[in-house]
This record gives structure tokens, C-alpha cells and sequence, in this order.
């Protein structure tokens, strides 16, 4: 036996491992089970190319939990490790064998065959262990097995055996006092399927009872069960993004979903497959969600995987913001795992990653909205978040989307924002040349505006959700001569302002003789009286609210009164002069009388809004009474 001494510049290493290394002591089981499945998968690289005469044999991996002896040993019948190997490898930290073996054999083996790529993975077994064991295996002809053991000092012991005669590699390790939970069979089956689902090889976690066809008929005629004893398998070595998008069916992409998200029990709207070698490597299938309106557990999101090893749910800077709703995987060994959150958003690659996400998820909106455009109708509702969201956010998402991001209108009706232009041009053109898109943000609540515009044969798109503000901003930040208007922010002629030439009844000296009569009914500080020359056949009064005032409130309340007040609501009292109505109330010599009338009136105007209410609404109700 010969000890020897861990290469490194600190005694104090283990510590700092123990510590620092990775923030969640769980993942050691990831990093083993990694380390296992490498050698397993270099193996076969190896095989295949004739550089190992071996009998492959069962190649699974198995994790095995021994409470008496409190320890934890993962096996693989991988290329194993000599005794030079393991003090090499092992002993030299931050020394990466992995590195090692893709420059040797980079010609010839695909460099993803390898997970590892810091030769710190290893260590990561002390987060755990008070003492970590090896026994190996090389596949090379006349290979002596060796063992290793270090109690997480610097110091090891390692010595040639000659009791293993099995190929490849055991990792036992003695758990801590402190981290005796991963002695619990549940835990460790919770963090092998946590991490090592989709691993490439099979993982075998004990064995579990099955109910198979016996082979044999009951008196019924019927085939007989009989319970067996089968390998728990925890992982499928073969998940659906690894695959060719030609060798998938609709069907095999939904259940797929449903293996990811076992929780979920809606079916994702669409899904996109991303496979892209150059200029980075990355595979994966996205799903969009049907997004219910309470909040998604947050547990299904988009899983990161290292060639097929979870890393991670939180895709925060590798994916667009806009997309990190969806669901699904992205699998990449060129996202940086060990860095740190700010380095990443600065990684040239992961930009890219991201902006190619974001091309393929356009391109794919754009693909069912060309091949199908009722189906992408039918999705829109659903779908729409996400694009309104990432048009606002991504410049060059916009300048796809805007060719297939839809407009609704109040009848239901979608069109693109072209043809939506084309269809309103001609009667929403203001006097300016500008183009008024008229927008409802509560189809029940403006119904008497979206009447009377439609009336005009103007066009109301619906604009209902906490986001659509925010799109609208943008659009006419974006779109050429076109403003946004709400159907309610001016009576239905002003809407749209064309040339004036309506002649008024009232002269000005009547009007202002009249305003103080009228904004007598009604709060100074809420209402602002002014008078329009509307047709005899529209309203008396209407009330509308301006549509900058109306943003001003709107956006003071999403930014949670940062004024530090709150806006009150403020709306335009508009007077139609020309009405009779109005002409009477002017000309009624009763004080009493005029004041009630024109009290009456304005009441009328703001119960159309349903903005009477409590006492005043009581005193209306008697005063129409006593009128009758
Ligand atoms: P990394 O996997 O990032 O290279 P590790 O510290 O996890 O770093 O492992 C260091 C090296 O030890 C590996 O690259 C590999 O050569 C060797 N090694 C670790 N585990 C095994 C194993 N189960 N079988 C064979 N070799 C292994």
C-alpha cells in the first residue's frame, strides 16, 4: 500500500468544497451518477471504434442506499480507472480527466459524449461524506483493480486489489452524521429522478413489484396476472428532444409533456423542436402552455439539461424573459454551469442561445399561421401574452411578429395589423391623416360607446388584459401615423376628428351662461363641462373620458402610485348643444326647476356609465318619480 498526498495549494480545500463548491449539497448524487454514465458512454465511444476489445455486457448504473452501514455506492461497468488513473484523476483536483480525453480523442469521438468539465465533480461527494471509497476496474487488457479511500483530509490511501474482477467502478461513500437524510431510500429515488431522468444510460434504483401477463387463462378464459420483481428503472435513456423531429408524432410530443410535467394534466397549444450544431450545440422541445389565469405552480417550468444531466429550472438569461412561461427542455454543454448568473447574461454564446430561441419560436408562430390560420385563431386568446409580451420586449421578435400577431376586434373577428389597417382606413383616417385605432378595454362596461362607433361603421379592437396598455405604447411607438383610442374618450364625432362643420343652436353666450348651471351638478374637481355641437338624435349629455388623462391614471396605478397620491378618475361632462333638452333647460325661468332638469339630465348621462350610485342614485330614482 502507498499513501500519497492530494495535489493541491491549500490544506484547508475540503472545507472550502464542503462549503462552497455548489450551493445544494444534493447535487453530489448528480455529479456521481455523471461521472458513472461518462465512463459508461466512454466505453461504448471506445468499443465502437475498436480501441476497446470488450464485452459491453449490462452497462446499467446502479445506486444502492445501505442504512446498517450508512453508505451510499454508486457502481458502473464503465472504462474504469488504474491505479495511475485514479491518482491522476482523482487525486489531482481541478485536474479534468474529461479535458483529457476529448483532446486525445477529439477526432474521433463527439466531445458531448462528455458531461464532465471541471474536475471538481468528484469532490463534491465530501459535501456528504466523511469518507469517500473507490474500487475499480480498468477495461485495458491485464488491468490490476485498485482501491482508494480518503477520510477528507488531504491524505488518501491507495493500493492494487486483487479481489474485483468486475469491469468499471464503485463510489461508496460513509455519509455524515449530519446528511444521514440521503440514507432514506425516498430521498435518494427523490434526487435520482430530480437530476438523472433523462441520463443516457440506464440507471438502476433497486426493484419494484409489476403485474405481468402470467401467460396462463383463469376459468374465465381470461389472461391470468402474476406479480413479479423487476428493475427500477428511474430514468429514460432515449427522451423525446434526443430524437429526430421526422421520428416524433404529435402524439409522442404530448406524451413527452406529460412525462415532464407529470402534474399537468392540459395539453400544451403547440410545441417547437430545437436542434442547432453550429454555431453552439443545443437540442430541445418547447411547449406553450394553455395559461390558466391563477398562478402556475411554479414547478413546471423550462428544465435545463448538460447533455442530458438536469442542471437546472431556472432558464432566467438563457431564455428571453417573454418565453421563460413556457414549458418544456433546453439541453446545452454550452451553457456555462458553473458561473455564476450575471456572467452568464454577459456569455456570448448564451446570447445567441437566446436570440435563436427566439427566431425558432417566431418562426414557428409564423409557420402555423401561414400553413393554418384558423387553428392559429383559435390559439390566439392563449398565445397572445406571449407575443405582445415579446414584441414589446425583443425588437427583432417585433419584426416578425407584427406580420402574424393578431388583432380582435368586438365582434370577434381577427385580423392581422395589415389587414386590420386596409379594412379601417378609409373611415378612420382623422383630419391630420392619421389613423385612429378605436380600442375597448371592457366590452360590458363601454357597450354604449362600442354601439354608437360601430354605428359609424368605425372598427373596436379589444384590448382587455393588464399588458395591453403597455402594447399599445408601443405600437404607436412602432406603427406609422397611427394613434390609440379609447371608444370612450370622446363623444363618437370626436372620436375620429374630421372637419368641423356642424353649426351650433347654443350661441357662446349662451353656452357660458349655461356651464355654471350644469357644473353645478356635478363635482369641479372630477368633471369638466364643455359643449359639442352633436345631432339632435345623440344624447343630451354624455359622459367620456379623456384618453390622456385616462392613461395618466392608468399608468400611475401600475406603477402602484409612485406619485405617492392617487389619481382621481377625470371625465369630460360633454353638453350636446344642439339637443332640445338643453335649449330647454336654458330657457326654463323656474331657478328650481332648471337646477332639478338639469340635474336630471347629467344623472342620466353618468347612469349610462354606472357611475350613480348610493344617495345620489336614491335621489334620482325620487326625482324621476315626482317628473312622471
Ligand atoms: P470531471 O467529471 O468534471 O472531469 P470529476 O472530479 O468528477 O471531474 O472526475 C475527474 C475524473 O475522474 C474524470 O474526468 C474521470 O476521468 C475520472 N472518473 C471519475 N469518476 C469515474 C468513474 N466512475 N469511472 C471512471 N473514471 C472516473
Amino acid at each position: 500500500m502507498n499513501t500519497g498526498k492530494i495535489n493541491v495549494q491549500t490544506e484547508n480545500i475540503f472545507p472550502i468544497i464542503k462549503k462552497f463548491l455548489y450551493s445544494d449539497n444534493e447535487i453530489f448524487l448528480r455529479e456521481l451518477v455523471s461521472n458513472a454514465t461518462d465512463a459508461t458512454k466512454k466505453l461504448k465511444a471506445l468499443a465502437s471504434i475498436g480501441e476497446a476489445n470488450v464485452e459491453l455486457g449490462d452497462l446499467k448504473i446502479e445506486v444502492e442506499v445501505d442504512k446498517s452501514s450508512k453508505t451510499i455506492t454508486i457502481k458502473d461497468k464503465g472504462i474504469g480507472m488504474t491505479k495511475e488513473e485514479v491518482e491522476k484523476y482523482i487525486a489531482q483536483i481541478a485536474f479534468s480527466g474529461a479535458e483529457e480525453f476529448v483532446t486525445k480523442y477529439k477526432d474521433k469521438v463527439d466531445k458531448n459524449v462528455v458531461i464532465g468539465h471541471f474536475g471538481l465533480g468528484f469532490y463534491s461527494a465530501f459535501m456528504v461524506a466523511k469518507k469517500v471509497e473507490i474500487y475499480s476496474l480498468s477495461y485495458k487488457k491485464d488491468a490490476k483493480a485498485v482501491h482508494w479511500e480518503c477520510d477528507g483530509s488531504p491524505e488518501y490511501n491507495i493500493e492494487e486489489i486483487s479481489n474485483r474482477v468486475i469491469r468499471g467502478t464503485n463510489i461508496v461513500l460513509h455519509i455524515a452524521d449530519d446528511c444521514e437524510e440521503y440514507l432514506e431510500n425516498a430521498k435518494i429515488e427523490g434526487l435520482l429522478k430530480k437530476y438523472c431522468k433523462f441520463l443516457p444510460v440506464e440507471i438502476k434504483f433497486g426493484t419494484k413489484k409489476e403485474w405481468v401477463d402470467s401467460g396462463e387463462k383463469d376459468d374465465k378464459g381470461e389472461d391470468k396476472q402474476k406479480e413479479v420483481e423487476v428493475d427500477n428503472i428511474i430514468n429514460n435513456p432515449n427522451p423525446a428532444w434526443t430524437k429526430k423531429p421526422t421520428d416524433l408524432t404529435d402524439e409522442d410530443y404530448k406524451k413527452f409533456y406529460h412525462e415532464l410535467y407529470p402534474m399537468q394534466f392540459e395539453e400544451p397549444l403547440f410545441h417547437i423542436h430545437l436542434n442547432v450544431d453550429y454555431p453552439f450545440n443545443l437540442t430541445g422541445i418547447l411547449y406553450f402552455p394553455k395559461l390558466s389565469n391563477k398562478l402556475e405552480m411554479p414547478k413546471d417550468r423550462i428544465q435545463l439539461y448538460s447533455n442530458q444531466v438536469f442542471v437546472t429550472d431556472n432558464v432566467e438569461n438563457i431564455v428571453p424573459d417573454f418565453l421563460t412561461l413556457l414549458r418544456g427542455v433546453i439541453d446545452s454543454p454550452d451553457i456555462p454551469l458553473n458561473v455564476s448568473r450575471s456572467y452568464l447574461q454577459a456569455d456570448a454564446n448564451v446570447k445567441k442561445i437566446s436570440s435563436h430561441i427566439t427566431k425558432k419560436v417566431a418562426d414557428k408562430m409564423e409557420e402555423i399561421f401561414k400553413k393554418d390560420r384558423a387553428e392559429f385563431e383559435k390559439k390566439w386568446d392563449d398565445i397572445k401574452i406571449f407575443v405582445q409580451y415579446g414584441m414589446i420586449s425583443d425588437e427583432k421578435f417585433y419584426d416578425k411578429a407584427i406580420k402574424f400577431a393578431l388583432v380582435k376586434t368586438t365582434d370577434n373577428t381577427y385580423y392581422t395589423f395589415e389587414e386590420f389597417e386596409n379594412k379601417v382606413k378609409a373611415l378612420q383616417t382623422d383630419k391630420d391623416k392619421k389613423l385612429i385605432y378605436l380600442y375597448a378595454t371592457n366590452v360590458s362596461e363601454q357597450h354604449a360607446y362600442i354601439d354608437a362607433a360601430k354605428s359609424r361603421g368605425y372598427e373596436v379592437m379589444i384590448m382587455e388584459t393588464g399588458l395591453d396598455p403597455h402594447y399599445i405604447n408601443h405600437l404607436e411607438s412602432k406603427l406609422k401615423d397611427v394613434s390609440f383610442v379609447r371608444v370612450d374618450a370622446d363623444t363618437v364625432d370626436k372620436l375620429i376628428k374630421k372637419d368641423d362643420n356642424t353649426i351650433s343652436k347654443l350661441s357662446e353666450d349662451e353656452q357660458k351662461k349655461l356651464e355654471p348651471i350644469i357644473q353645478e351638478t356635478v363635482s369641479k374637481e372630477q368633471f369638466h363641462v364643455i359643449f359639442e355641437n352633436l345631432s339632435e338624435t345623440d344624447a343630451p349629455m354624455i359622459i367620456t373620458r379623456p384618453e390622456f388623462m385616462r392613461r395618466m391614471k392608468d399608468m400611475n396605478q401600475m406603477g402602484g402610485s409612485s406619485m405617492g397620491f392617487n389619481m382621481p378618475d377625470m371625465y369630460n361632462l360633454v353638453v350636446n348643444s344642439n339637443h332640445p333638452l338643453i335649449s330647454r333647460i336654458l330657457n326654463e325661468g323656474d331657478a328650481d326647476k332648471q337646477k332639478n332638469l338639469a340635474k336630471q339630465t347629467t344623472d342620466l348621462a353618468l347612469l349610462s356609465q354606472g357611475l350613480l350610485k348610493g344617495e345620489s342614485l336614491t335621489k334620482f330614482i325620487k326625482r324621476s318619480v315626482e317628473l312622471i
